[in-house]
């Protein structure tokens, strides 16, 4: 197991950083803030329960036998309703994300090519996506924000998750975490940063800027966060891979966990459990964006781990418990997750949901 970080030690970056911390912490004060309204379907409800975003528009045509599993994200939210780990009363759905929004992270130039349909075929190969108007819509509704917030009516993001996080302490996509999305280009099945624009939009969007701690759990390397956030003291990007899986040239996060082919449950969650207490401590962040990627898991096609569905449930409960302790948001995102059982996949996804329903219920939000 290696460590990298962007000034070679963690502590020398949170040194450098401690007077913008010290300024910028906000303790939340999650249990007095009132319920709030969100959308199902066409109506509005009250959520009652651990607020959980989806839209039915995440999913778009490909072409037969694509590699990515489009289908995972319906099933998804349709087996946490079978197994009654949530009600449809929790369920929120979003807006597309406005080119307004997206443009605090990517260029104008390449959103302009991208929502029109001028990507050249050399870059969409490099996406592993077909460029389609249903690809574009896709990603602007997991980029997703509700229409029920008029005031931030140009804004979007896995940003919604993010700001149910900040109003109920917890929440969870059924979709999310492209994490190799760049500024001016798209990679590896990530054409819109989420994780990035929820992060920059409500950092921006406080009077004292927040403070946003990335945890990156997807078997590859968030190389395009890293990228976007490398200059950003106000946000830290903590991300555990495999050093020899996807990309093949990484950047530099401010910190990298890079792990060897083969890892197993144990030692995976010795792993998160080393760093992620120091880090939380250290950077003290207002809101965390957890990336629960399942492609870890042993049955992965694209994953060259071996961690089992207990171990994945161990992470997401250790990860979200602890943060929701520490009174901290977390908003989780579901990451990569790849196999031809789109049925099995979905459900290996929504272990993230469950864990979060545990803590929600044992913490008392
Ligand atoms: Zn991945």
């Amino acid at each position: 197991m290696t460590y990298m970080t962007k000034q070679n030690t963690v502590f020398s970056w949170l040194v450098r950083h401690k007077d913008i911390r010290e300024k910028t912490f906000l303790k939340t004060n999650i249990r007095h803030i009132p319920r709030m309204i969100c959308l199902h379907t066409e109506r509005s409800n009250e959520i009652r329960g651990l607020p959980i975003v989806h839209h039915r528009k995440y999913v778009c045509d490909l072409p037969p036998n694509h590699r990515f599993p489009m289908g995972k994200f319906p099933r998804v939210l349709h087996f946490l309703l079978k197994d009654q780990v949530i009600t449809d009363k929790q369920v929120c759905v979003p807006n597309l994300a406005s080119e307004e929004l997206l443009g605090c992270v990517h260029t104008k130039e390449y959103l302009d090519d991208f929502i029109n349909g001028k990507i050249e075929e050399k870059k969409q190969k490099r996406t592993g996506f077909p460029w389609s108007e249903g690809i574009v819509r896709r990603c602007r509704y997991e980029t997703e924000y509700p229409a029920f917030f008029r005031t931030w009516t140009h804004q979007g993001g896995t940003v919604l998750a993010a700001e149910l996080a900040l109003q109920r302490g917890l929440a969870c996509s059924t979709a999310g975490g492209t994490h190799h999305a760049f500024p001016g280009f798209g990679a590896g099945f990530c054409l819109l940063n989420d994780l990035a624009v929820a992060a920059k939009h409500w950092m921006d969007n406080s009077t004292s800027r927040r403070k946003v701690l990335i945890v990156d759990l997807d078997v590859h390397q968030g190389d395009g966060t890293a990228f976007i956030f490398q200059e950003e003291p106000n946000v830290f990007t903590f991300s555990v891979h495999c050093g020899k899986n996807f990309p093949v040239r990484k950047q530099q996060s401010d910190l990298d966990v890079s792990v060897e082919d083969g890892m197993e449950d144990k030692e995976y969650l010795e792993t998160v459990q080393t760093h992620l207490p120091w880090l939380l401590e250290s950077f003290r962040p207002d809101l965390v964006l957890y990336d629960a990627g399942v492609d870890p898991h042993w049955e992965d096609e694209l994953g060259r781990l071996r961690l089992t569905d207990q171990g994945m449930y161990q992470r997401d409960l250790y990860v979200i418990d602890t943060v929701v302790k520490k009174g901290i948001p977390i908003a989780t995102v579901i990451g990569g997750g790849y196999s031809r059982n789109i049925d099995r996949l979905a459900i290996r996804h929504s272990i993230v949901h469950r864990a979060a329903t545990k803590v929600w219920k044992q913490q008392g939000l």
